[in-house]
């Protein structure tokens, strides 16, 4: 992202991964000739009513947030009526979804998905995602719909069929037809598949995805196969060639921190569910305190990559983070300093305790360049940091910290 301020109309839109509502998943799924429910999204209950009315018979009304398992979480409901489709979007309307993917404050629910409801007779799955280790996408097709593919792959990996495509040669139709195969598609469902699937490597290709997933994909009593339920994720690298995507971007459903977090320049923030907010440079680094803090026995509060700064003022920003997550209860600085110069976050460190009214403990390990640099300006300082000799010790020091703060 480098030093220019984030733009304000992009705010959010600036993440690792680009997420969109289910309703817009399928309206862009159904531009590359993949089957969706007829269906249209509201806002209010009175729209919901309308929508219900338009599409006729029996309608599913499905709460649009940016987390999976909304089943589970009662956030998907049918209704024999449009009065009964309009008496559930009251309720889901202006609520908050708590679903087994999101945190126990859940998501808010402004719009909700009426949709036909499907005779379902078979639940599968599909999607297409960037394989890690590879450079290529790689389909996944499942037997088992509707269940999470990390859980079936865990339990019944026999049920999972995979091929990876070569994207200069393209979705070949042998991958359809092994695909199709595998999930036991034959006849007239096992044209419909291929297509299909033709279509989901486009649709992940075209927009530069970095996850298209349907799940479930059904077979239904009509014998159409059809999507029932859509996921999009966009590789934020690639967003400059897709305007249009910028459009679909709700940031209702970023978590407020994270927002922060952008605005304030760290782009490499994550909300975690502990309470000891963590500073470090480099994502590698990061997940090996994340780990150590846990062998320590803590939690953290973030998962926070400051990368190679030389810009003390990112320092002070990061605690500015901190402090508005009410999590927060005690904070570990783990710089390694290759690029990044100790004695630039020492006076970070430094400026923060003199311009924030910090009061939680801070215990902060340093290597690398300027170390000796870095330790000199925090001792003379003043500021009660806790110094640590290497990443154990810090991260003991600072779950000791926080258990006697409290
Ligand atoms: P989530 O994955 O967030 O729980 P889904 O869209 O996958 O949401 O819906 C969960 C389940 O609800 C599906 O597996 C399916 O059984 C049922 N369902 C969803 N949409 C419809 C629909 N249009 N008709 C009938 N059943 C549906
Ligand atoms: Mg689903």
């Amino acid at each position: 992202m480098g030093s220019n301020p984030t733009p304000s109309a992009n705010l959010g839109i600036e993440r690792e991964q680009v997420k969109v509502h289910e309703y817009q998943a399928k309206a862009l799924m159904a531009e590359f000739g993949i089957p969706v429910p007829w269906g249209g999204v509201a806002s209010t209950s009175e729209e919901a009513k309308k929508v219900a009315e338009s599409l006729g018979g029996k309608v599913v009304v499905k709460a649009q947030v940016h987390a999976g398992g909304r089943g589970k979480g009662g956030g998907i409901k049918l209704a024999e009526t449009p009065q009964q489709a309009a008496e559930i979007a009251a309720t889901l309307l202006g609520s908050r979804l708590v679903t087994p993917q999101t945190t126990a404050n859940g998501v808010p629910v402004s719009r909700v998905l009426v949709e036909q409801a499907s005779a379902i007779e078979q639940e599968l799955y599909l999607s297409i995602a960037v394989q890690g280790g590879t450079p290529f996408p790689v389909m996944i097709a499942s037997l088992a719909g509707g269940m999470d593919i990390e859980e079936v792959a865990r339990t019944t990996p026999e049920k999972i069929h995979r091929v990876l495509v070569d994207p200069a040669t393209g979705f070949q139709p042998f991958m359809g037809r092994q695909m199709a195969y595998g999930l036991g598609l034959s006849g007239d469902l096992f044209r419909q598949a291929t297509d299909l699937m033709d279509g989901l490597y486009r649709l992940f290709m075209a927009k530069d995805c970095s996850l298209a997933e349907i799940n479930p994909l059904v077979v239904t009593g009509e014998g159409k196969l059809v999507a029932l339920d859509a996921k999009l994720n966009f590789d934020d690298n690639a967003l400059f060639r897709h305007s249009e995507l910028n459009e679909l971007h709700d940031p209702e459903q970023d978590d407020p921190l994270e927002i922060q977090a952008v605005s304030l320049g760290l782009r490499n923030y994550v909300k975690l569910d502990g309470n000891i907010g963590c500073m470090i440079n480099g994502a590698g680094l990061a997940m090996s305190v994340l780990d150590i803090i846990n062998l320590a026995g803590g939690r953290a509060a973030n998962f926070l990559d400051i990368g190679t700064l030389n810009d003390s003022d990112r320092v002070v920003n990061a605690f500015k983070v901190f402090l508005m997550d009410s999590d927060v209860s005690g904070v570990l600085i783990n710089i390694f300093g290759g690029m990044a110069r100790a004695d630039v976050i020492a006076t970070g460190l430094v400026d923060a305790y003199r311009s924030l009214s910090l009061n939680i403990p801070v215990v902060v390990r340093l290597a690398g360049t300027n170390v000796e640099e870095g330790r000199r300006i925090i001792s003379e300082s003043g500021i009660p940091a806790i110094m640590a000799v290497d990443l154990a010790d810090a991260a003991q020091k600072v779950v000791a910290a926080v258990k006697e703060a409290r």
